[in-house]
């Protein structure tokens, strides 16, 4: 199960839900049920749901009572139905297979009393932390009064764990020693820090989606861990343009060509393979209907934009990824929502699929590479698929999360 006798430290380390029994205790466990809903306020995917199940299941097992929080949304002052908690109740009992009680509020008398009554077995949802100004706020009267309504106070959410809100980190403050991570949270440290810290040599990271502005701090403290590192997406034409190159009506950040020279020196630097798209297939329209042309990716004609990576890049990175033993894929090598303009995307996966039943550890994370894994149904291709974005580029920047933090401390 661990790849190194470091890890398997570092994992005993942590407090995790197995090491409690939870048999006539309640638990309050801060979740992640930020679900997509639709205009009917129906669930239109229940992953964040169906993550939380074994940890509820844990505590219910064990004999215990859970109360659940979580944030849904982004209210801006006080309560708003569409944010209610109250619409993923009947889906959230379903999925647990007994009935879940809820509340119209987190805190004050009536919770109490509610928190007070549940017996062994019992679950009781609160009403979304973020109608309180509070929680976002990390103000540490509210986590106290959230901290009084259980005995042990269990982190399951790792999307927020980079936050420090009262329910993700202050409130760790007022339950002493009776706290620790659920299975989500675990999974995701354990997973992480294979990438991290305990990577099996050679390392790839392979980096695309849109602008480089918003991947420079990994990029560059990727640059201190990591062996090779694959460029793909919209950035690669900041890259191709700052070396010389014409990149016609392809996706440009003018004012990041300074930068993008200084990450290809400091990988010159540090002995950092740094792999840049050769070849772009492009398109007269940033449509589906475009007509299509391929070119070296540093001759992108007037009026064409380069919208994926084509044969000669495809077949580069294939060889690269398979002779990696650690993979960290973030980001999509085109504009792979549209089926014209997928494929190198699809190819990538492909690729890290191929590696990883040759025994090599892949990890996806990040918005649009775990949807372009869901749309190529490759879930169960790769080793893990991460669910935290924010939290787990901070996590792979070397940041101590809040949430991470507030158990560990
Ligand atoms: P990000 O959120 O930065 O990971 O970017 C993901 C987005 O980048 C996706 O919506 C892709 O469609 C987009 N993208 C990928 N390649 C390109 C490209 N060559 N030109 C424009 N957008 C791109």
């Amino acid at each position: 199960m661990f790849s190194s006798t470091k890890q398997k430290a570092y994992f005993c380390r942590m407090k995790t839900i197995d090491q409690i029994n939870f048999e006539g205790k309640k638990a309050l466990v801060r979740v992640d049920f930020n679900v997509p809903l639709d205009e009917n306020l129906e669930i239109t995917d229940d992953t964040r749901i169906c993550a939380a199940l074994p940890t509820i299941k844990k505590i219910l097992d064990d004999g215990g009572a859970v109360i659940l929080m979580s944030h849904l949304g982004r209210p801006k002052k006080g309560p708003e139905d569409k944010f209610s908690l109250k619409h993923i109740v009947s889906h959230l009992s379903d999925k647990l297979g007994c009935p879940v009680k809820y509340i119209n509020d987190c805190i004050g008398d009536e919770v109490t009393s509610e928190a007070d009554k549940l017996k062994s077995g019992d679950v009781l949802l609160l009403e979304n932390l973020r109608f309180y100004d509070e929680e976002k706020a990390g103000d540490k009267t509210f986590a106290e009064k959230l901290s009084k309504l259980a005995d042990i106070y269990v982190n399951d959410a790792f999307g927020t764990a980079h936050r420090a809100h009262a329910s993700t980190a202050v409130i760790a403050d007022f339950v002493g020693n009776n706290k620790c991570f659920g299975y989500v949270m675990a999974n995701e440290i354990n997973n992480l820090e294979k990438v991290v810290n305990e990577g099996e040599r050679p390392i790839t990271a392979i980096m695309g989606g849109a602008k480089v502005s918003s991947k420079i701090t990994i990029i560059t403290k990727l640059m201190d861990k990591v062996d090779k590192i694959i460029i793909g997406g919209g950035m690669s034409y900041t890259f191709a343009k700052a070396m010389g190159g014409s990149v016609g009506a392809s996706l440009v950040e003018n004012d990041k060509l300074d930068l993008a020279l200084s990450l290809i020196a400091e990988a010159k630097e540090k002995g950092v393979e740094l792999l840049i798209p050769v070849d772009s297939l492009n398109a007269d329209a940033f449509s589906n209907d475009a007509n299509t042309a391929v070119s070296d990716i540093d001759k992108v004609e007037e009026g064409w934009m380069g919208l994926d990576i084509s044969d000669k890049t495809k077949s580069l990175y294939r060889e690269a990824i398979l002779s990696s033993k650690t993979i960290l894929w973030n980001g999509p090598m085109g504009v792979f929502e549209m089926d014209k303009f997928a494929e190198g995307t699809k190819f990538v996966a492909n690729a890290i699929a191929d590696a990883t039943a040759q025994g090599s550890f892949s990890l996806v994370g990040g918005g649009d590479s775990v949807a372009a894994v869901k749309k190529f149904n490759m879930q169960d291709k790769v080793s893990y698929v991460s669910t935290g974005g924010g939290a787990m580029l901070e996590y792979l920047e070397g940041k101590e999360l809040p949430g991470v933090k507030a158990i560990n401390n």
